[in-house]
């Protein structure tokens, strides 16, 4: 399955923050073994949503987005998908409930309209609840086209992830990711021109071509590092892979070069 990442948030575009959450969010996917082969950042404008959603499902299977989930007037993200899905808005009681208490106890008689907003979600799809903070995130469905909508903030957004839409996503999944890690490192005795990353990439020459497991070279400061990445079924499986185009690498580079040789678990 092709899963591609939209951020929205105008303070993104603007510079004002770190788009953090795709850079987890990556990272996570291709832990779980999903495809993203693109990321793209929207501001909070329901058009310009629209027309990343478009693009995205033009070539991807599901759309994670992150942003715009939280009561204030800027925060449209969610209302626009349930338009997009044709889904109908309708007030979750568990939320409802939960953001009253929540308001009683620091001492308001009743819910600002905007607060309101964030217990209304969806029909017919899987409602997120946030344990971090009060915007429900959501899963929708249709047409074999799936959006996970997770709130902007990452202490809210990480652990929904994690807690809700990894199980839902492993259930989509037909295969997995493992990385094995060459670190290639200047040593005193060792040219630097041979440690950095054109030379490796040099001497692995044709192994970069490769499609499963793929070979990619990385610079570092203090050398470069070599990514041997295998999809397969199972981390068994996987290894498997990996085994020769790893011991091909590592022969190629030369033992005296390599730091170290480690699978990738981040
Ligand atoms: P809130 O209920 O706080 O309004 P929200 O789901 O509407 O949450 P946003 O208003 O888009 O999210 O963003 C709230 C905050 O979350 C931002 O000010 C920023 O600190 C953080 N945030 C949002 N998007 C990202 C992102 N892509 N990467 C890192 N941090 C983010």
């Amino acid at each position: 399955m092709i899963v591609e990442i939209i951020s929205v948030g105008t303070e993104i575009l603007m510079g004002n923050i770190i788009n953090t959450n795709a850079q987890y969010l990556a990272k996570r996917l291709a832990h779980l073994g999903f495809d993203c082969h693109f990321q793209t950042v929207v501001g909070d404008n329901p058009a310009r949503i629209k027309s990343a959603l478009d693009v995205a499902y033009s070539r991807a299977d599901a759309v994670i987005m992150t942003g715009g989930l939280g009561p204030t007037k800027d925060d449209l993200t969610k209302e626009m998908l349930m338009e997009y899905f044709g889904k109908r808005p309708v007030v979750d009681e568990q939320v409802l409930n939960f953001l009253e208490e929540r308001a009683r106890a620091r001492g308001f008689e009743k819910l600002s309209d905007g607060m309101k907003k964030q217990a209304i979600v969806p029909a017919d799809s899987l409602i997120l609840y946030n344990h971090h903070g009060t915007a429900p995130g959501c899963v929708m469905e249709r047409d074999e086209k799936i959006c996970i909508l997770l709130p902007g903030p990452p202490k809210e957004m990480q652990p929904m992830f994690e807690e809700c839409c990894e199980l839902y996503l492993n259930g989509k999944r037909d295969k997995i990711f493992v990385s094995i890690i060459i670190k290639c490192v200047s040593k005193f005795d060792a040219p630097i021109s041979i440690v950095g990353e054109s030379p490796v990439a040099d001497r692995l020459n044709e192994l970069l071509d490769g499609v499963n497991p793929t070979v990619a070279t990385y610079a570092k400061e203090d050398g470069c590092i070599v990514r041997v990445t295998a999809a397969a079924k199972n981390h068994d499986e996987a290894l498997k892979i990996l085994e020769p185009i790893v011991a091909a690498c590592k022969e190629r580079i030369g033992e005296k070069y390599i730091q170290y040789v480690k699978e990738d678990v981040d």
